[in-house]
């Protein structure tokens, strides 16, 4: 099973309403000015949690994402609903980027 399955959209993390209040947020704070400004299958992000630990909020919101693994070069998407994850259930830094590809990462670690 491809762990790429996650992108449907029946997995999306938040309710309709807790959508429309991110949205809302990020609008009335100036990051963006239309719900429509988000890319296709991005997650707002919460900014009522990093506004009082961060100056700025560097991650707005969650969009899908290439990069190329610093290890084996391969190239891999960081897929919006792993980002969520990331920085929101598991806490990651908000500054932090992924660097390597699954299989790097864990044999490095
Ligand atoms: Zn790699």
């Amino acid at each position: 099973m491809s762990r790429k399955q996650s992108e449907n959209p029946q997995n999306y993390p938040l309710s309709e309403a807790e959508k429309q209040r991110r949205v809302k947020n990020l609008i009335a704070l100036g990051y963006i000015e239309r719900a429509s400004d988000l890319p296709d299958g991005a997650i707002p992000a919460d900014t009522t949690i990093p506004a009082k630990a961060y100056y700025s909020l560097p991650v707005p919101f969650y969009a899908q994402e290439m990069y190329r693994c610093r290890e084996c070069g391969q190239e891999v998407i960081w897929t919006a609903l792993e980002k969520y994850r990331y920085y929101e259930v598991e806490k990651g830094n908000m500054y932090a980027k992924r660097v390597h590809c699954d299989s790097c990462y864990h044999k490095s670690t």
